[in-house]
């Protein structure tokens, strides 16, 4: 109960393994709107509002967290 709370579901996972917003599935490697985290990741912020971070590295997307949203609009605010 509440397991899965807050977190990702596995079919969303799979939907975001294939670089697709869950959400709209909207392709998130023709998302424009894109802020450097690390030299390795950046914030993508999908058309339909939601955030995601992107790994080079892994060349995998994933939800971002509040946390990360803030600190990232909070140097750039002119997405809201
Ligand atoms: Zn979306």
């Amino acid at each position: 109960m509440g397991l899965f709370k807050g977190l990702i579901s596995p079919i969303q996972k799979r939907i975001l393994d294939h670089k697709m917003c869950p959400a709209c599935t909207r392709s998130l490697d023709n998302q424009d709107n894109r802020q450097p985290i690390t030299t390795e990741m950046e914030m993508v912020f999908c058309e339909c509002g939601r955030a995601y971070v992107y790994s080079r590295l892994l060349r995998k997307y994933r939800r971002a967290l509040p946390q990360e949203v803030q600190a990232t609009t909070t140097r750039t605010v002119r997405f809201y």
